[in-house]
């Protein structure tokens, strides 16, 4: 067979990115070195708050125009509290790459790799295994980059949703649904919001082209509570970009916090693979931060890019997350062990 080359570009960003990229890196060379006939080319490149104080842009666009020839992008986290532009808002060149690029489909897979690690009781805990598919490039994040008058008495944010954003949504996640346990699970507002009545009513048109794929539709405060109380019961989640960022947090809490999740964002050309947590500036510099997370969007990148070779790697690296995080004592301090980020990368890597 011959040799076939992906062009991977690193964005390590801020806070813990670096770290955890690290880390991810590492177990991905480590990966490649047990398939045959498939080579990373990684390039690294600069992006997030410090790269704004360093040369006054965040997102430089060379960064950009590399993420747009790659074949995907790897993501540690961007932002610093502290960095904000005149309107008072987080730089977030991770949400303007998503926007630029297209990339749709924020993929949030949520997994209990032990029980020891859910703050839940066992038996609620036991099997949480879903997916949360955000829309990620309209929403309540539509109007994010409006500037107000510094004298503004009133401040509006609009909830944009469009056919075209919502279908193509929809779509990704009913097929994603096909291959799981099949159920759809559609979170919205729809009882208040109109843009929610007309995400809801899109929802119903693209559920028929799924016959075999059953659907629910829960109000967000609701699944907030039923993801709380049984959230073993969800299979694939879909909902409104502001929605999914918060629910995915509290998915992910379920499950030993934001060091546990992973994420992609998917567009029909390009993606980003990066954990679901921001720079966590409470404990960067500490070498305590969980790389798992990362490590496991490594593992979405690589069944992403879809040849047979990293299918297979895709699933070396799960089996050996799955072999570490079966010892609770194989753990990072945020799921209540004391292992250091690099030891949880080597403990990966050992497992491979
Ligand atoms: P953003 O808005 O950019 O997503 P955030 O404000 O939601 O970021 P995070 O940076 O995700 O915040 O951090 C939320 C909490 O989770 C913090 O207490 C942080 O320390 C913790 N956390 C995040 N990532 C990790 C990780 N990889 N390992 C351990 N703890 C983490």
């Amino acid at each position: 067979m011959p040799m076939k080359i992906f062009q991977i570009v690193v964005l390590p960003g801020d806070g813990i990115g670096p770290d955890v990229v690290c880390e991810g890196v590492d177990v991905l060379r480590a990966v490649e070195s047990r398939l045959t006939d498939v080579r990373f080319e990684l390039t690294e490149q600069p992006a997030g708050a410090g790269e704004y104080l360093k040369n006054g842009d965040p997102l430089p666009a060379a960064t950009l125009q590399a993420c747009r020839e790659c074949d995907a992008i790897l993501l540690g986290a961007m932002g610093i509290p502290s960095v904000r532009w005149p309107t008072g808002t987080e730089m977030a060149p991770q949400i303007d790459i998503r926007e630029e690029l297209d990339l749709y489909a924020g993929v949030r897979p949520i997994l209990l790799y032990n029980a020891e690690h859910s703050p839940l009781k066992p038996q609620r805990s036991k099997g949480i295994d879903f997916v949360i598919y955000r829309e990620n490039t309209e929403g309540l994040f539509a109007s994010r980059k409006e500037v107000y008058a510094k004298d503004a008495t009133e401040v509006r944010d609009t909830m944009l949703v469009t056919r075209k954003g919502s279908e193509r949504l929809f779509r990704a996640a009913f097929r994603h649904a096909e291959r799981r346990r099949k159920l759809v699970t559609l979170v919205d507002k729809a009882n208040v919001l109109p843009s929610m009545a007309y995400f809801r009513s899109i929802f119903d048109e693209i559920s028929l082209e799924f016959p075999d794929v059953r659907t629910e539709r829960v109000y967000v405060d609701a699944a907030s509570l039923f993801l709380v109380q049984r959230p073993a019961d969800f299979d694939v989640i879909v909902t409104e970009n502001m929605f999914g960022d918060i629910i995915s947090d509290l998915a992910a809490g379920l499950v030993g916090g934001m060091g546990m999740a992973p994420s992609a964002d998917i567009g029909d050309r390009h993606a980003v693979f990066q954990p679901s947590h921001g720079s966590a500036p409470d404990i960067a510099g500490k070498g305590i931060a969980n790389p798992i997370a990362t490590i496991l969007s490594v593992a979405m990148m690589l069944e992403w890019l879809g040849s047979e070779q990293t299918l297979r790697g895709a699933e070396l690296i799960r089996r050996a997350v799955e072999k570490v995080c079966g010892d609770p004592a194989k753990a990072t301090r945020d799921i209540g062990g004391s292992v250091t980020t690099h030891e949880m990368g080597r403990l990966v890597i050992a497992a491979l």
